[in-house]
């Protein structure tokens, strides 16, 4: 995870969303539920997410849309209550993968401060004061380390070190290493790893980890 400075606000929201908000709250039938919520879904909110998380989950930062739609993710869960009113608040808006935000993970999910949360915010926290992006050469594997209890909560509620996840991840950790090894002498190489390093590159947490440190001491 990085941080994501939040765009602004797009103007179909602007426009519409006390009145989308009104309609949500004086809903009384599923079907007009239904119906006043499925608001957020409008084109403009999504291209300007995409364009915010240059088309990556802003929990795993897995670059989506080559394999998916990606997810209008309300990281306060509009299924809640209490954060219904929230449902077409833009700062409540992030883009994500269908697994992160799935049920087994995020899904309506939201740890209070005594459950350990809440989850780390990739627009309202700086994810390096709550993470580490640790690379083990010898073991070849990436891996999400909370360094905070919001951290670990994070950690352990999204699954950023679920086995498919961090097995694709590592790959690409490996390569980068490899890569680092060969960039003091080959500017092709140096301008590759510094492109992974931007923040529409995949996993550029670890990419700007293992340039900041000696991941690849295993050599
Ligand atoms: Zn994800």
């Amino acid at each position: 995870m990085i941080r994501v400075e939040r765009a602004a606000k797009p103007a179909v929201i602007e426009q519409n969303q006390v009145a989308w908000t009104q309609a949500l709250l004086n809903a009384v039938t599923k079907e007009d539920k239904t119906r006043a919520e499925k608001k957020y879904r409008h084109l403009e909110i999504k291209r300007a997410l995409v364009s915010m998380f240059h088309g990556k989950c802003a929990y795993c930062e897995s670059k989506i849309l080559h394999v998916d739609y990606g997810h209008i993710e309300h990281f306060r869960p509009k299924s809640k209550l209490e954060f219904r009113s929230l449902a077409f608040e833009w700062r409540n808006l992030l883009l994500s993968c269908a697994i992160c935000n799935g049920r087994e993970h995020k899904g309506d999910r939201f740890p209070e401060a005594a459950e350990g949360g809440p989850l780390v915010n990739p627009c309202e926290d700086f994810p390096d004061a709550h993470f580490e992006f640790v690379f083990d050469f010898r073991a070849r594997l990436a891996t999400v380390v909370g360094t905070t209890a919001r951290g670990k909560t994070t950690e352990t509620c999204l699954g950023l070190n679920r086995q498919d996840l961090r097995a694709y991840r590592s790959r690409w950790v490996m390569q980068l290493c490899v890569l680092s090894r060969c960039a003091e002498n080959d500017p092709d190489a140096a301008i590759l790893l510094e492109e992974a390093c931007r923040d529409d590159a995949e996993y550029a947490a670890f990419a700007r980890a293992l340039v900041a440190g000696h991941d690849c001491d295993g050599a």
